[in-house]
């Protein structure tokens, strides 16, 4: 805790005692000498996922560890290795600091660590998560996925350019009316 009046990094503890819900800490800089409080308390654990349409809910980590642990069913997987995603998961979730992460985000987390884990897995989550409506666009992804191209799929809305021929010979008719 910086000084508030020097801005000097570090202080002496003279006085600390508890208050209702946290600690009370009388400071004295170590730079200028300035006497200050500070409080400590535990950041309550209340993380709000936002939903497609825009709803609000309460990270619930049972919820993602079933999601998971339902791709991962009778996979070749060391027991543990669920939780542990979960854990890691959840950690990353909290150390953003943030009140409000959108599902996406976390949807994206899982399957991000599910494609260096198991295919299988990985595969059987997106199918879920991503609500593939027909069989077509699984296997899209899957091709995408065994061609190795994930990620770099030009997006689907930008126009086709013009072969540089097709170019060349419409400037050529433009130059040519004038
Ligand atoms: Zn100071």
């Amino acid at each position: 805790m910086d000084c508030p009046y020097c801005g000097y990094h570090d202080s002496k503890v003279i006085d600390s005692r508890g208050v209702n819900d946290g600690i009370r800490r009388r400071r004295q800089c170590l730079g200028c000498g300035s006497r200050f409080t500070t409080y400590e308390r535990l950041q309550p654990a209340s993380l709000f996922v936002i939903k497609k349409d825009e709803r609000r809910e309460e990270f619930n980590r049972n919820k993602l560890l079933t999601g998971i642990r339902k791709a991962c069913e009778k996979r070749p997987l060391p027991t543990g290795t669920v939780d542990k995603l979960v854990d890691d998961i959840e950690a990353e979730l909290y150390q953003m600091g943030k009140a409000e992460i959108p599902g996406a985000v976390i949807g994206d987390m899982v399957m991000e660590r599910l494609k260096s884990l198991d295919y299988i897995a990985y595969i059987r989550f997106a199918s879920v998560y991503r609500e593939f409506t027909d069989i077509t666009a699984l296997k899209q992804e899957v091709d995408t996925l065994v061609s190795g191209e994930a990620g770099v799929s030009p997006p689907t809305s930008q126009l086709p350019l013009l072969p540089d021929e097709e170019l060349a010979g419409i400037a050529k008719s433009h130059r040519s009316r004038k």
